[in-house]
């Protein structure tokens, strides 16, 4: 038992090598009636068909200021980010934002309106971020925050936020709240990161 686990990665572009579904290699090729090219599996003929992932979160507010929460896992380790994270099988948007949130930094809130719809083709992601009306301040950051608090406009570190549709939502939102009406904002995030 000396083997170490190797570093957990995320593997980007998704390739498959194997059948999920039964174990043998599988091949690339354009299925028939189809007009791209799929990994499939000429032994059981699962055809493994891949798809944009849906990142979900919300922008929580507290009395005019926005909750923030420092990363502690890779991608962009302890730079700041909007509430969000990967949608899981069997939930809504709604509930993955609820849940992301209250995972990410133990905030309660009262989830609100959607807010953006941000398509990241590159990365093969769209991005959903709710608005959200905290309940109260108290703040418990789970494993995935070095920390979480709550930061007036003036505040916001611009130059450390962990990815671009963060920033452009935290943007959005400053505006929109000088204007007193808020989104839907929905736009396309064009190449690099
Ligand atoms: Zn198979």
């Amino acid at each position: 038992m000396t083997a170490k686990s190797p570093l957990e990665y995320f593997p980007a572009p998704r390739r498959s090598h194997f059948c999920s579904q039964c174990g043998s290699p599988v091949n690339r090729r354009v299925p028939e009636g189809d007009n791209r090219e799929r990994d499939i599996c000429d032994h059981c003929g699962a055809i493994h068909y891949q798809n944009p992932r849906l990142v979900v979160g919300t922008v929580p507010v507290w009395e005019n200021r926005i909750l923030l929460c420092r990363r502690a896992i890779e991608p962009r380790y302890n730079t700041w980010t909007l509430p969000a994270g990967f949608m899981e099988l069997g939930e809504s948007t709604a509930q993955g934002a609820a849940r992301e949130t209250l995972e990410e930094s133990g905030a309660k809130i009262q989830l609100g309106d959607i807010y953006t719809i941000i398509d990241v083709p590159q990365i093969e992601q769209v991005h959903v971020f709710y608005l959200a009306q905290a309940v109260g301040p108290e703040l418990d950051p789970g494993p995935e925050s070095l920390e979480a608090r709550w930061y007036d406009e003036s505040e916001i570190p611009w130059d450390d936020l962990a990815f671009r549709t963060v920033a452009s939502t935290l943007r959005l939102f400053f505006e929109d709240r000088k204007r007193g009406t808020f989104g839907p904002h929905h736009y396309t995030l064009e190449s690099h990161r």
